[in-house]
């Protein structure tokens, strides 16, 4: 029997009061093996089981499934702009590179529970990796082809991956990006070594092959092009994936997915949120890197039947209308990227936006950062379509806050990523006191109370001691999810989000911790301290800026010298972190504006570096610290 609701809010109060019930419903949406016993078994908070005792596979429904209704519908469609490489692959053929690709991962060993890691730029092989990955039981863990080899070792050493999967190089606006050696070096840092590496060999950049570990792809594929490996059913709970993301310490924390919970929370939100169709198209210009990528390139557009775009290059090369020549080419009726991507193209003459027949868009949707009204107003002039907001983090999968017009529609309001969505029991609690604050426009942090609702996080992959303690012990006397976050919500149960309470930045919606920068910077010979803090950005929304307290400063003393050393410290971080961690600028003081008890004043740092009033700064141990700051800040 059907559940019917004659409002959103009646919608969410159902997912919050009658939830066993709510989502037995939207679990419809997806194919099971076995029927789950339990909706959620919830009997040791904040571990939540969603889905107890079913059985089901990601990749049954991503791919299988569609064969009998949409064989030859495209599945995958592959586009570079920096290759200049157009392939479609429809849900038959996606079929078949999705089997040889697992067959080539059971060849070398794996199986159900193992690892693989997947360091790839966008292209198709690694969507074939990725549900090659969950179609035999196997967890994958993406990374960022943006990442260098310490970053990279981390997650290795983390993950333990039985095999890696890579390529020789990406392309970004139209160079090269060698990978392996990042790879090879990564692999020599860490201390678990994989049994193998499998390298897509896209002919870009020269690479070593080393003897014994490294396979080649195209060799192996040939060997099984006629494979046929079945989906291993899985239980609702089993691990599909890790995706690590930043936290306050140097150390990145693996979100570990299950495999129902995500399932039928991505099908609801495609339902509910993006109004995705079967037989239509979605274009994420995400990164598989990113959570963005697993949920709303791979898994969310083809659980739903839809086509999805795989796009490597810039949103303006060979010129600013190439997205939108995609939405006509293909017929997008989905759209997803990022605010960033929005501010890169209002620099561009909006006629090339307008070039192409969108007719077929219904809506773009933006995530990752705060969406300033300005390119939000910019953008949906240019388009004439609806630019919505939504809020959500590597943790949850899907958005915590949207404006969910497949149940009813709803104004947008600039600024705010919508209400809390189905499932999420969200309250605003005061910091100091952990008291709920209901009165609106009132800030405090953003909590959500447990069981969070299918496809968030299961854990901190290897470490449910972390996940307890950093996500359910942060709110003042209470068991409850902390998104970290600051935010206020309006008389209409509209929420804004106004920043972290934690020391996470968000450069061009890449999450990076401040700590692990830090820790980088501080492996350069010469520096003695370092802080580093997110400061306010026209283009990025935020980039790093930091400051270094130097062992011999004597060594930075000229202009010239300090150019150098600046230089010197942003490789360090370029070879350590990749270069999306560079910060923008490296100040040299003479001492880090601190508490009389240690602690760095970060956000007093931060409110100078952004033209902001400090604050209270009577613990502040030497007060000249931050006119040193302020002063170095105004000489940019
Ligand atoms: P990530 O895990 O990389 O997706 O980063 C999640 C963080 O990005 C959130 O905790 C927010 O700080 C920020 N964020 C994501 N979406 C939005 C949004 N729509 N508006 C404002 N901030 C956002």
């Amino acid at each position: 029997m059907s559940l019917t609701y004659s409002s959103y809010q009646e919608f969410h109060r159902a997912s919050i009061e009658q939830r066993d019930a709510f989502w037995a419903e939207q679990a419809r949406l997806i194919d099971w093996h076995k029927p789950y016993e339990q909706v959620c078994d919830y009997s040791q908070p904040p571990f939540a089981k969603w889905f107890a005792g079913g059985q089901t596979n990601l990749c049954h429904n991503a791919v299988d499934r569609h064969l009998a209704n949409r064989p030859d519908q495209n599945a995958l469609i592959f586009v570079s702009t920096e290759t200049n490489t157009e392939k479609t692959y429809s849900f038959r053929e996606l079929h078949a590179e999705v089997q040889r690709m697992a067959a080539i991962l059971q060849a070398q060993g794996v199986a159900k529970g193992d690892r693989v890691l997947i360091y790839m730029p966008m292209i198709a092989e690694a969507c074939f990796a990725m549900l090659a990955c969950v179609r035999i039981g196997a967890i994958h863990s993406v990374v960022f082809g943006g990442f260098a080899s310490h970053s990279l070792a981390t997650r290795i050493d983390d993950a333990q991956p039985k095999v890696i999967v890579s390529a020789d190089a990406g392309m970004r606006g139209g160079k090269v990006v060698p990978y392996k050696h990042l790879l090879d070096e990564a692999i020599s840092l860490s201390s678990h070594k994989p049994a193998a590496v499998l390298m897509v060999n896209r002919g870009l950049a020269d690479f070593a092959k080393v003897e014994g570990r490294d396979i080649d792809y195209a060799s192996e594929r040939e060997r099984h092009l006629n494979a046929q490996v079945p989906c291993e059913w899985v239980d609702s709970t089993h691990p599909s994936y890790i995706l690590y993301t930043s936290g306050t310490t140097g150390k990145p924390k693996g979100v570990q997915r299950d495999t129902a919970g995500y399932a039928v929370a991505l099908a609801a939100s495609m339902k509910h949120i993006y109004l995705g169709e079967p037989g239509e198209t979605y274009f994420s210009t995400s990164d598989i890197g990113w959570v963005v990528g697993h949920s709303y390139i791979i898994y969310g557009p083809l659980i739903n039947g839809m086509a999805t775009i795989m796009y490597e290059g810039l949103p303006i090369r060979p010129d600013a209308g190439i997205w939108w020549s995609l939405v006509e080419k293909y017929k997008v009726s989905v759209m997803f990227s990022a605010p960033t991507a929005a501010r890169v193209l209002k620099k561009q003459d909006p006629a090339y936006l307008t070039k192409y027949d969108l007719s077929s868009l219904k809506a773009l949707f933006l995530a990752g950062e705060p969406l300033d009204e300005p390119t939000a107003t910019w953008m949906a002039d240019a388009i004439q379509k609806p630019i919505i907001d939504n809020y959500w983090q590597t943790e949850t999968g899907w958005p915590i806050m949207a404006i969910c017009n497949g149940v009813e529609k709803a104004p947008t309001k600039f600024g705010s990523p919508g209400k809390a969505v189905y499932g999420y029991d969200i309250k605003l609690i005061d910091e100091a006191t952990g008291e709920e604050i209901t009165e609106p426009n009132k800030k405090g942090v953003i909590a959500v109370e447990g069981p969070l609702p299918p496809g968030c996080l299961q854990t901190i992959w290897g470490d449910d001691a972390r996940f307890v303690k950093t996500y359910w012990s942060s709110i003042h006397n209470r068991v409850m999810y902390s998104t970290f976050d600051w935010g206020v919500r309006d008389a209409d149960g509209y929420f804004y989000i106004l920043g972290r309470t934690d020391d996470v930045i968000n450069v061009a919606g890449h999450r990076l911790g401040t700590r692990e920068i830090e820790e980088s910077i501080s492996s350069h010979p010469n520096v003695a301290e370092v802080a580093v803090v997110g400061v306010a950005d026209q283009l990025k929304g935020q980039v790093a800026v930091a400051f270094a307290v130097l062992k011999d400063p004597a060594k930075a003393a000229t202009t010239e010298q300090a150019k150098a050393h600046e230089a010197e410290i942003m490789k360090v971080v370029d070879d350590q972190l990749g270069a999306v961690a560079r910060p923008a600028m490296v100040k040299f003081v003479n001492v880090l504006p601190k508490t009389r008890s240690g602690k760095l004043l970060r956000r007093a740092i931060q409110a100078v570096c952004e033209g902001r009033d400090p604050g209270d700064l009577t613990t502040m141990e030497d007060p000249a610290a931050l006119q040193q700051v302020k002063e170095l800040v105004a000489t940019k």
